[in-house]
């Protein structure tokens, strides 16, 4: 199967988003806020501004202004599967600018592409995680090809960028005991989520707002690298968080077995960032 038809597989709509320019999505969404569709309990995203020389980059200095909590009640996590893509940058520069940390889980197909990307992650004080090769069902392939598949990802990683996972996320979170069991083989923890935003079917940025609420402290969210709506959702998706007081920390590695998606459970949660080396 050649790269670009697994990508299609993973995500079908990413080859069609690729195809449109920035400024239409924008520019549809602009048009969206302006006819006034707001109802008064509809949050709606601020439009990511662009730097007009630039259309590709963020414009960061006219972000919406947040604020995070003077004393944070708790702490949830940020997390973005699939990449690095052509968004990663985007992500990066919102996170960036509002000094929040995230977790990646990327592809190595992916990492390979786009080396420059996982380095930003890394050096940027990001969590990188594994997320498999080439992003298969693994609970539908035979367990060492499961395995074979993490472990490429991983030596694609540390000879990119010379940094070793230590958190790993089943694609379509499809994990059993022996898969989890590999994982920790491998010292890494396997990571699910609280909280799907379900951005890899949102037709809008509104949705990924709405559907990214929920989360309590130790929350996880899971959203996607490579879609437009999830960027433009971003900056208030931290707002709505930290209206409720509660900070954006790393992933963290527990003890205990906590409740994670779809009535599993992990042992992972979110907690305050360790102070940056
Ligand atoms: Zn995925």
């Amino acid at each position: 199967m050649a790269a670009s038809d697994i990508e299609a597989a993973i995500s079908p709509e990413r080859v069609t988003m690729r195809k449109r320019t920035t400024t239409v999505s924008l520019a549809a969404l602009a048009t969206l806020v302006l006819t006034g569709c707001s109802s008064t309990t509809t949050v709606h995203p601020t439009p990511i501004p662009r730097a007009e020389s630039t259309v590709q980059a963020v414009d960061v200095d006219h972000l919406p202004e947040l604020n995070a909590p003077a004393t944070c009640s708790g702490y949830v996590a940020l997390t973005f599967d699939d990449g690095p893509t052509q968004v990663t940058k985007d992500l990066l520069d919102i996170l960036g600018h509002y000094d929040v940390p995230a977790a990646f889980f990327n592809l190595g197909l992916q990492e390979k592409k786009m080396p420059e990307l996982v380095e930003r992650q890394i050096r940027e004080g990001h969590q990188v995680g594994n997320h498999t090769m080439t992003h298969p069902e693994l609970l539908t392939i035979p367990l060492d090809e499961a395995l074979d598949d993490i472990d490429a990802a991983t030596v694609v990683h540390r000879d990119l960028v010379d940094h070793s996972y230590t958190l790993f996320r089943p694609p379509y979170g499809g994990t059993n005991q022996e898969i989890r069991k590999g994982a920790e083989e491998r010292n890494m923890t396997e990571v699910l989520w609280t909280v799907d935003s379900k951005d890899y079917e949102a037709a809008s940025a509104e949705q990924v707002i709405e559907q990214s609420q929920g989360m309590t402290d130790g929350g996880i969210l899971l959203m996607h690298d490579g879609k437009p709506p999830t960027v433009e959702a971003l900056p208030q998706i931290i707002r709505s968080y930290y209206d409720q007081g509660l900070c954006f920390g790393q992933v963290t590695t527990v003890d205990e077995e906590l409740p994670s998606n779809m009535g599993t459970t992990h042992r992972a949660r979110a907690t305050e960032q360790e102070a940056k080396p």
